[in-house]
């Protein structure tokens, strides 16, 4: 079944949960009208379908490899990367003083939903880039940005995040890569970086690596880390990539899904590279790339999720197996109740999270570049909500794909109809940008602990003031009252999590909590839709029926998760190490 990007909910969300248009009246976008952002979408939906999803199954099959020290992408894709970046795409969301187009934040989370949804191996090697301007932007000299961000923009060059090494994962303040200055305002950078996503590639000529590395008497941990931008090709005497630097792809990793996508280990030897703002800052200016890859993973969760629903919900119509059907013979599988709970489940899940997933994009423009009245409360909602999309939707998207693949039975497990790489493929996004735990221990111990719990108060009232809008609704009464039963116990929780945020017990209980929030924040998602929807309209007129399932599927879930979220961490250290690990 062929790739079809789901354009009316995508409409739907844009024009009434995440309204594109309260960006067009904004200075920043000045240039942008909501016509236009629609035009971009239906395009990007096209060119997902027409020149992205071929590539897909063949890609998968195919792999990246490395052949005498060149990496070599799947059949097809320079080809399809070079005709995105003439049409534009690499720059969609770029300053325009640099040749972007300067598009919202929210326009490119729906590109780089679609992209992922027709390929999550190929879309990466888009999606990458973006952070890595973000990093340029803000914390390159102007004259580092004048030289490279056009190169982004214009897709001549790829930009990569190059922060794991094989003794530091989680850990980055392991890292032992070494920066030594050189004298001329360059450095030469050092050492052995593991899992680097299109590390090296064929798609383009250059690729700028935004590098995490160690300055000579640095302290150790994450404050001795600095960022570094070390090019492929190092600038010529016009600013133009000239000969090689001093960094190569030693190997590509042969793994279990995005295939297509090379995941790089990469050896710098003495390259040579530009410090991104100041020694020591590495990690803090990092941060500015891995917050926009937590938006993207939750767009590339959502790409996966939204084809996996679509290949399941053709298949329960045309497959016929028990039962009776109309004309006497078998019934197709929706007629099913377990199919039909299984497919209310998926659609409630992928529906919701993407739902989420805008309303943060649109909080991240709105605290760029809103009135300056609304920045803080929208910085504030999005930082809370980035673990949740990140985590939660990458959680939910692989049990979407799996249960894609269970609505086909043994025709899901194999290649036929593509749904079993949907679920190898989106494996990936709850390790990657930080592992799904590291995220939860980010939300309890940072975003919920700082300021005293600000950003959880900013969250529960935003939700409470959805609940005072829709009182006394007929068609929203279910929901409404569960997402109010679930506030009870998601407050006791927060407050509990306050409480033990720097110690054992609220650890063992982050990734509950992570779940917990979650599931209310696309509680309340559905709120938003059930009141928004317009029942005239064919493509919203479910939205009620699917939010009381997920007040009924999925809410009540809210008292077991807070249970298990203050429950500490005695019963989990009562084994010792040995003990826990005997068989
Ligand atoms: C396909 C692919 C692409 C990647 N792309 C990139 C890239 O482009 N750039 C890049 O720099 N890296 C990349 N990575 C690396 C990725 O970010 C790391 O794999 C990830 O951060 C986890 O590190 P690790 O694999 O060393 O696991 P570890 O850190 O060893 O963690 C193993 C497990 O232990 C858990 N854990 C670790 N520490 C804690 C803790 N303190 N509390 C609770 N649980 C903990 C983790 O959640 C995880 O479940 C990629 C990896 C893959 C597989």
């Amino acid at each position: 079944m062929p790739y079809a990007a789901p354009l009316d909910d995508i409409r739907f969300l844009l024009n009434r949960i995440a309204p594109v248009a309260r960006l067009t009246g904004l200075p920043r976008y000045a240039h942008v009208d909501a016509g236009d952002a629609e035009r971009v979408i239906e395009e990007a939906a096209r060119i997902a379908s027409d020149v992205i999803a071929p590539l897909n199954a063949p890609g998968d099959r195919a792999g990246a490899r490395l052949e005498n020290g060149v990496v070599v992408t799947p059949a097809g894709y320079p080809a399809a990367y070079r005709k995105l970046a003439a049409d534009g795409w690499c720059g969609l969301s770029l300053p325009t003083e640099h040749g972007g187009q300067g598009m919202p934040q929210l326009v490119q989370t729906v590109f780089s939903e679609l992209v992922s949804g027709a390929s999550l191996a190929f879309g990466m090697s888009l999606i990458s880039s973006v952070g890595g301007a973000k990093v340029i932007g803000a914390h390159a000299t102007p004259a580092q940005a004048a030289l490279f961000l056009p190169q982004l923009a214009a897709g001549t060059g790829t930009a990569t995040i190059v922060m794991t090494e094989p003794h530091a994962g989680s850990d980055i303040g392991l890292a032992r890569t070494r920066a030594v200055a050189k004298g001329d305002g360059t450095w030469a950078i050092s050492g052995t970086k593991i899992f680097i996503s299109y590390g090296d590639h064929d798609l383009c000529d250059q690729i700028l690596h935004i590098v995490l590395a160690r300055t000579p008497d640095a302290p150790p941990g994450i404050k001795g880390l600095s960022l570094f931008l070390v090019p492929k090709r190092l600038p010529d005497a016009n600013g133009a990539p000239g000969v090689a630097n001093r960094v190569r792809a030693a190997r590509v990793e042969d793994k279990m899904g995005i295939n297509g996508s090379p995941t790089c280990e990469m050896l710098f030897e003495e390259a040579t590279g530009w410090l991104l703002g100041r020694e020591g800052d590495g990690i803090r200016n990092m941060f500015t790339m891995v917050n926009s890859m937590r938006l993207d993973v939750g767009a590339q969760s959502a790409g996966v999720a939204g084809a996996a629903l679509a290949k399941a919900q053709a298949y329960v119509q045309e497959r016929r197996q028990g039962g009776r059907g109309a004309d006497g013979g078998p019934a197709p599988l929706i007629a099913h109740a377990d199919v039909r709970r299984q497919l209310m489940q998926m659609r409630a899940w992928t529906e919701g999270y993407r739902a989420l997933l805008y309303t943060a994009a649109l909080e991240e423009d709105l605290a760029n570049a809103g009135p300056e009245a609304e920045r803080g409360a929208a910085r504030d909602l999005v930082e809370w909500l980035l673990p949740l999309v990140k985590a939660g939707g990458s959680d939910a998207a692989f049990r979407v794909a799996n249960q894609a693949i269970q609505l086909h039975g043994g025709h899901g497990y194999v290649f036929e109809h593509g749904v079993e790489q949907l679920a190898r493929d989106v494996r990936i996004a709850a390790i990657y940008e930080g592992a799904n735990a590291i995220q939860a221990i980010d939300l309890v111990t940072r975003k919920l602990a700082q300021e005293s719990g600000r950003r959880a108060r900013v969250f529960a009232a935003r939700i409470r003031s959805s609940l005072a809008a829709v009182r006394g609704r007929r068609e929203t009464a279910e929901i409404a009252a569960a997402l109010e039963a679930a506030l009870t116990p998601f407050e006791r929780a927060t407050q509990y999590m306050l409480a033990h945020a720097a110690s054992r017990d609220g650890l063992a209980g982050a990734s509950s909590y992570l779940e917990l929030a979650a599931v209310i924040a696309v509680g309340w998602m559905w709120l938003e839709m059930a009141a928004k929807a317009d029942p005239a309209a064919p493509a919203e007129a479910a939205k009620p029926a699917l939010a009381r399932f997920f007040a009924e599927d999925a809410l009540p879930a809210c008292d077991l998760l807070a249970r298990r979220a203050m429950s500490g961490a005695a019963a989990i250290d009562s084994l010792g190490d040995a003990a826990l690990c005997a068989s």
